[in-house]
């Protein structure tokens, strides 16, 4: 969450600094504002309410040439989003921009009380909390912004700069992200390297516990207690192209219309047709381990938990003697769960920063138990704190609401499954018509989603005025349903909830009314007929079904139909969810919201 971003080099440093914020707005997006510092080191501090554009428009009278500077996108935690609440915050000659939350700010405010604070929040705390060991100027500011952070309790990236010291940024992390870009006689700041890309490729990713003292041409880390460290420069692998909208509207359309591709990325160099069987590479758990395994504890956020729980219905279909429990990581974080021996839990996060799933990984490592990082970021905190792990490859997601790396998510942790699977000795008959399945999914993909997206998207004229929508399904279309109901809440702001079919008449079936319409995953089945009945419970009394299904000769006489054609049989839902993110998108489209950066949210969430 929030973006951050600094400039100290040759150029124009507003330029970078409003380029990278605008490329990390989905981060954030209620305020943003830059300070930069002229060869003197007097300060140009421009804040705007909302959106970029907005500080776009207050900077047209504030064109400066300065050389150094600091930038931030806000997503408030603490105060209200306003001018005065805005990073970045300044104390006496100090600025700073923070991303994260200060947890003891009250305690930490009440010493500071000779200081007149204008904000409202946690953020400038930390300011003038620095501030106070800086001596105005007598003491190294990366000396004051250390003796700070060692009182800090909480999460920070922050980056700091001071008009008595012109020529350095000082950033320092903990638990929310920092990349420092390295350039020609020039040194980049952000909080994702997407907002370096076409500045350069090369890059040091900050550890938690460390601050670095940045100028043109030098880049100097070390530790909270002074240790040097020795940092690696890392290449920056995503273009440009990946973070643009290619033709599209939105980021979302893109990153829907996208997952042909971006599953294929996922499956590559994992998947042997021939054999009917997957390698995955990057856990690198020795089989003899891998034999071992009784117990899978799977820890996501939001849709990340959605995809866990879906590949948890898969695994336990062809992994025997193998429990699977997925949990939600802010729950499960504070729980006194027990972790049965032999276990390991797949960690599960597109960003690989989210607060409360990285502090789940970090809790479960205490145990001693072994850990599998599901995440797409590269680089990011979870990948290199997890013991082993598969990258999804979806290629960077913008819009908010996630898509393509649900769809990733889910094949990646069932390949682990399948993985398991083939070490345990499951015969290939089981295994094989999953691994067959997953090769074809890429292809079936894009067949459902250029049929579906005509309909779906005249479908949903006729509910758009409705106040409420229920998702049903049954096994592994029960948490499809979940996400399917996620997706239409946060971009639509349609009020729906998701209900395993056998549960309807345990309560919500009272809901039924014309407010209300039930969008209804039907995969041909097993448990198809059973499904089938449940609709009629709903038809009986009223209800305005959307039914989406793959079954050939479906005769059910419902309100709308949407119809899966397709091969894939086993990975169905996953077709159908399709038919829920279009829904959603178009939903919102209709509405009129703002699609890929819904109101309250932000992507990547590192705060708790
Ligand atoms: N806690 C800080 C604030 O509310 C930073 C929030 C952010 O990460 O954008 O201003």
């Amino acid at each position: 969450m929030c973006g951050i971003v600094g400039y100290v080099g040759k150029n124009k440093a507003q330029d970078f600094l409003i380029s990278g914020l605008k490329r990390l707005e989905y981060r954030g997006y209620d305020s943003a504002g830059i300070v930069t510092l002229d060869n003197d080191g007097k300060a140009t501090l421009v804040r705007a309410k909302g959106k970029i554009t907005n500080l776009e428009d207050k900077l047209k009278n504030n064109k400066k040439d300065d050389k150094i500077g600091i930038g931030h996108t806000r997503w408030a935690t603490h105060g209200e989003p306003s001018e005065k609440n805005a990073h970045p915050h300044q104390v006496d000659k100090l600025f700073l921009v923070h991303n994260g939350i200060i947890e003891n700010y009250k305690e930490l405010k009440a010493e500071l009380n000779e200081y007149d604070f204008k904000s409202d929040t946690d953020s400038e705390v930390l300011a003038a909390l620095i501030n106070s060991f800086y001596g105005d100027g007598k003491y190294p500011l990366t000396n004051a912004v250390v003796q700070a952070l060692k009182l800090v309790k909480g999460t920070y990236g922050i980056a700091v700069v001071s008009e008595l010291n012109p020529n350095e940024i000082v950033v320092a992390r903990s638990g929310s992200p920092l990349v420092i870009g390295i350039g020609h006689d020039e040194t980049l700041i952000a909080s994702d390297a997407s907002a370096l890309l076409g500045h350069t490729k090369r890059a040091i990713y900050l550890n938690d516990g460390e601050v670095a003292t940045v100028t043109a041409n030098n880049i100097e880390i070390k530790t909270l207690n002074a240790e040097p460290v020795s940092a690696k420069v890392e290449k920056i692998e995503t273009n440009l192209a990946a973070i643009q909208k290619g033709g599209y509207a939105h980021f979302l359309l893109k990153e829907i219309m996208e997952q042909p591709e971006s599953l294929t990325e996922t499956l590559r160099g994992r998947v042997n047709i021939e054999d009917g069987v997957v390698h995955l590479g990057g856990p690198g758990i020795p089989e003899t381990e891998l034999r071992r395994i009784k117990h899978i504890v799977i820890v996501g956020c939001g849709t990340a938990y959605h995809a866990g729980l879906l590949a948890s219905y898969y695994i336990e279909q062809f992994t025997p003697e193998i429990t699977v429990e997925t949990v939600i990581a802010s729950e499960y974080r504070y729980r006194q769960a027990y972790i049965p021996e032999d276990s390991v839990a797949l960690i599960v996060s597109q960003s690989g920063e989210t607060a409360d799933t990285l502090a789940c990984l970090r809790e479960i490592k205490k145990r001693g138990v072994r850990t599998v990082g599901i995440v797409n970021a590269i680089g990011s905190t979870i990948a290199r704190e997890v013991d082993g792990g598969t990258y999804v490859h979806v290629g960077p997601e913008i819009s908010v609401a996630s898509t393509k790396a649900f769809t990733s998510q889910v094949i990646a942790m069932v390949m682990f499954g399948l993985t398991i699977a083939q070490a345990k000795g499951v015969k290939n008959a089981i295994i094989r018509p999953y691994v067959t399945e997953i090769s074809k999914l890429p292809e079936a993909i894009k067949e459902v989603l250029n049929e579906a997206e005509g309909t779906v998207r005249k479908i949903v004229k006729k509910y758009v005025s409705y106040d409420h929508g229920i998702y049903l399904g049954r096994d592994v279309a029960y948490p499809t349903a979940m996400e399917g109901a996620l997706k239409l809440k946060e971009i639509a702001y349609v009020d729906a909830n998701a209900y395993a079919f056998g549960e309807l008449k345990h309560g919500p079936l009272a809901l039924i009314d014309d407010r209300f319409f039930e969008l209804a995953l039907l995969p041909e089945g097993e448990l198809y007929d059973k499904a089938v009945s449940n609709v009629q419970e709903v038809l009986a009394r009223g209800g305005h079904i959307i039914a989406v299904t793959n079954v050939d000769k479906f005769d059910l006489s419902v309100e709308s139909i949407i119809k899966i054609n397709s091969e894939i049989k086993i990975f169905a839902p996953l077709l159908m969810n399709l038919v829920s993110q279009l829904f959603a998108y178009y939903m919102t489209v209709e509405k009129g919201y703002n699609v890929d950066q819904p109101r309250n949210l932000a992507k990547s969430v590192t705060v708790e």
